[in-house]
């Protein structure tokens, strides 16, 4: 009876640190962990380094060439390539830092396939052409399914059109979320997102918004948080996820936050 009361105890206090763990963001990797040696943003190696910091996810950007290409990038412009209004042989030809070629969609989600215990966070960027976004939506989202990460793939915009869009074919489970900051929680989930994506300088002036969001049933992510005090603010405020260019440290800071029980 004793080794049982010892045993029901320990066990009950895996629990409570394991929902204390539980309840402590998950790190996003902004760009992939691309501040590691021999990434750069958005290159094929900063996914693998988000998956080998043990980052939750990795952030991605997308672009979509004038031949239906998508290619993943940040910058619309980059190295003299507007990449939205390129062919996929020029934009192709564009070399990133690391000596990398700018992936394609499907070059880096043929990396994700690889690296299965890693969540991805895709970024449709706001095209100037709304036709040529509109599709985007679709073919990305079809990619992912057909590529079998329908499971593990949320959505982020700043288009508001790509939200709707988003919304509309993302699969069950997906997190659709608004990066723009300029619509309540509820405007967000009006037009059929689940979460909000929000700057930390936005939600640091409408922390209401993070619990409007979760009264509302949805998720809290928030960019880009690199600074030790904005991290501890967000963790502090019990936001879901912070998206990062520093996982490594943010990781830390939430390994010894367990470690003295704050
Ligand atoms: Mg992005």
């Amino acid at each position: 009876m004793k080794n049982f009361a010892k045993i029901a105890a320990a066990l009950l206090a895996g629990a409570v640190a394991l929902s204390a763990m539980a309840d402590r963001p998950l790190v996003v990797a902004h760009r992939g962990y691309w501040d590691a040696p021999g990434a750069s943003q958005n290159s094929l190696r900063s996914l693998v380094k988000a998956d080998s910091v043990g980052a939750y996810a990795s952030e991605f950007d997308v672009w979509r060439s004038t031949d239906g290409v998508l290619f993943v990038n940040h910058d619309m412009k980059f190295k003299g390539v507007t990449v939205c209004e390129a062919s996929s042989t020029v934009a192709g030809s564009v070399v990133l830092d690391n000596g990398e070629s700018m992936p394609t969609l499907e070059q880096l989600l043929r990396q994700a396939q690889q690296l299965p215990g890693l969540r991805l966070v895709f970024e449709l960027k706001e095209h100037p052409d709304k036709d040529a976004e509109a599709l985007a939506v679709e073919e990305g989202v079809r990619m992912i399914e057909e590529m079998g990460l329908a499971g593990r793939t949320d959505y982020i915009t700043f288009s508001k059109e790509a939200l709707i869009g988003f919304a509309r074919v993302a699969p069950e489970g997906s997190l659709v979320q608004y990066l723009g900051g300029d619509l309540t929680p509820a405007q967000v989930k009006a037009v059929g997102g689940n979460a909000i994506d929000y700057s930390i300088g936005t939600l640091r002036r409408r922390p209401e918004w993070i619990s409007q969001a979760r009264e509302l049933g949805m998720k809290v992510n928030v960019w880009t948080v690199d600074r030790p005090e904005d991290m501890q603010w967000c963790i502090d405020m019990g936001v879901d996820y912070i998206t990062t260019n520093q996982p490594v440290v943010l990781r830390r800071l939430m390994e010894e936050a367990e470690k003295t029980g704050k």
